[in-house]
C-alpha cells in the first residue's frame, strides 16, 4: 500500500481526489490530506511562482518536509483561464476579487467582467497541474485541461469555486448542476488524475 499525503488545505480537493481514487479503483494507493496526516495541517505557501508547475512544486515540497519518507506528497494547482480576459484570472484564480475573496465573490466578479460578452466569446478552460513527489525525491507532473464556457448567471448547488458558472463543452449545464461523476470524468483534476493513475497503475514501483 502506498501513501500520498495531498498538499492542500482546500477539503473540496481532497474529497475529490478520494472519489477519483475509487472512481479508478486505486486499491494499492491511499490518499491522505495534509491536514489530517499532520497535526498543524497544510503549512502556509506562497504562491508566487507565477506558474501552475512553479505553484505546485512550492506547495509539494514545502510539504516534503513535514511527512515521512517513505510517504509520496501530491500537490495540486488548479485555475480558470478564460478567453476574453486574456487567460485571467489564471494563477490567479483563488484571489482574483482579493486576497481573501470568497468563491461566492469571485464568480461575482468575473460574471461582470464578462456582463455583455456575447455566447461566441465566452470560452474558457480549468487547468489542474499535479506535481508528484515520490519516496526518492523525483518529482512528475501530470496535466488536465477542460475547456468550456462561462455562464451568463449562476446554475447549481454541487462543487466548489467556480463550478456554478463553468460549463463544460458539449453541455449546458455547469459542473455544479451536473454532479460528481460527471464532472470527474470531464474535469481538467479528473483528466490530470487519469494520468497519475496510469503511473501507479505502471511505473510507480520504479520510483
Ligand atoms: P489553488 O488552490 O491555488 O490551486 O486555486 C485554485 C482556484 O481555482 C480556486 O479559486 C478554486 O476555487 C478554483 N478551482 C480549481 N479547481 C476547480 C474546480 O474543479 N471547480 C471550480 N473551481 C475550481
Amino acid at each position: 500500500m502506498k501513501t500520498v499525503v495531498i498538499a492542500t488545505g482546500n477539503a473540496h480537493k481532497a474529497e475529490e481526489f478520494n472519489r477519483l481514487a475509487e472512481a479508478f479503483s486505486l486499491s494499492e494507493v491511499r490518499f491522505v490530506s495534509a491536514k489530517d496526516a499532520l497535526p498543524d495541517g497544510m503549512p502556509r505557501v506562497v504562491e508566487d511562482a507565477g506558474t501552475f508547475v512553479g505553484n505546485a512544486r512550492l506547495k509539494a515540497r514545502a510539504l516534503r518536509e513535514r511527512v515521512p519518507a517513505e510517504f509520496f506528497v501530491l500537490a495540486d494547482d488548479s485555475g480558470l483561464c478564460v478567453d476574453a480576459l486574456g487567460g485571467a484570472p489564471g494563477v490567479e484564480t483563488a484571489y482574483y476579487a482579493g486576497p481573501s475573496a470568497t468563491a461566492a465573490e469571485n464568480r461575482a466578479k468575473l460574471l461582470a467582467a464578462l456582463e455583455g460578452v456575447p455566447a461566441e466569446k465566452r470560452g474558457a478552460h480549468f487547468v489542474c497541474l499535479l506535481l508528484l513527489i515520490a519516496p526518492d525525491g523525483s518529482e512528475r507532473v501530470f496535466e488536465g485541461k477542460c475547456e468550456g464556457v462561462i455562464t451568463r448567471a449562476e446554475a447549481g448547488t454541487g462543487g466548489f469555486g467556480y463550478d456554478p458558472v463553468f460549463a463544460p463543452h458539449g453541455f449546458s449545464a455547469t459542473f455544479a448542476e451536473l454532479g460528481a461523476e460527471e464532472k470527474d470524468r470531464l474535469s481538467h483534476r479528473g483528466n490530470a488524475f487519469a494520468r497519475l493513475a496510469a503511473f501507479f497503475g505502471t511505473g510507480a514501483d520504479a520510483a
